[in-house]
């Protein structure tokens, strides 16, 4: 097995609608064309996911690419059908499909599998003057999708109306969303729970007679 250490996320510097009646493997076939036309002996990168997921071999995994510059040993190169005219700091959603971001981190995550020593994903950007492609991979890459629960504006404004209106509790319950009802109920509970203990100490110390 080859080693690999990193994974190199690219794109295919294309418009959005580029060729969109096509199939994807005829993308890819077109994008071998224009590697070959550069006198390579096969496409550039190992992986390329089109505008609605579909993720489409390139050259097998196994030999070692040609997507940059003085890093092709060790890594793998994934491009994203689309990326024109953006810039490296631009976000992923500027310029790519939801469903490609799912297929991304979905491809990631297989590879990581596949290859345990990879220990780097990156973007080209990060090693050429390059917009390629076209976003932050590092800052993509930590901005996990399931927002923290206390991060939700809707959340926070609900425990506030919850905590702050005792009396218009149960209108505001009923409006809520089911995972804020959950909180809500579950921070009742914990109050409930919060009475009891006060409850028995006081029975304790009712017992002891120091009332
Ligand atoms: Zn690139």
């Amino acid at each position: 097995m080859r080693k690999v250490n990193e994974i190199i996320i690219h794109c295919t510097a294309t418009r959005a609608d580029w060729w969109e009646s096509k199939s994807s493997q005829a993308k890819v076939n077109e994008v071998r064309r224009w590697h070959k036309d550069k006198t390579w002996s096969d496409i550039g990168y190992h992986y390329l996911i089109d505008r609605d997921g579909t993720v489409v071999d390139g050259r097998p995994v196994e030999r070692t690419g040609a997507h940059v510059n003085g890093h092709n040993t060790g890594t793998i190169g994934v491009s994203l059908f689309g990326g024109l005219g953006s810039n490296e700091n631009d976000k992923f959603s500027d310029h790519y499909t939801p469903e490609q971001g799912t297929a991304l981190r979905d491809l990631l995550n297989t590879l990581k599998r596949r290859y345990p020593s990879i220990t780097k994903v990156s973007g080209h950007n990060e090693y050429a003057a390059k917009a390629c492609p076209g976003f932050n991979v590092r800052e993509w890459l930590f901005d996990k999708k399931p927002r923290s629960i206390m991060k939700s504006t809707t959340l926070q404004a609900t425990v506030g109306t919850a905590v702050a209106g005792a009396t218009g509790a149960g209108t505001a319950i009923a409006s809520l969303d089911d995972t804020a009802q959950l909180i809500v109920i579950a921070a009742a509970c914990v109050a409930g729970l919060m009475l009891l203990y006060i409850a028995r100490e006081r029975i304790r110390k009712w017992a002891k007679g120091e009332r």
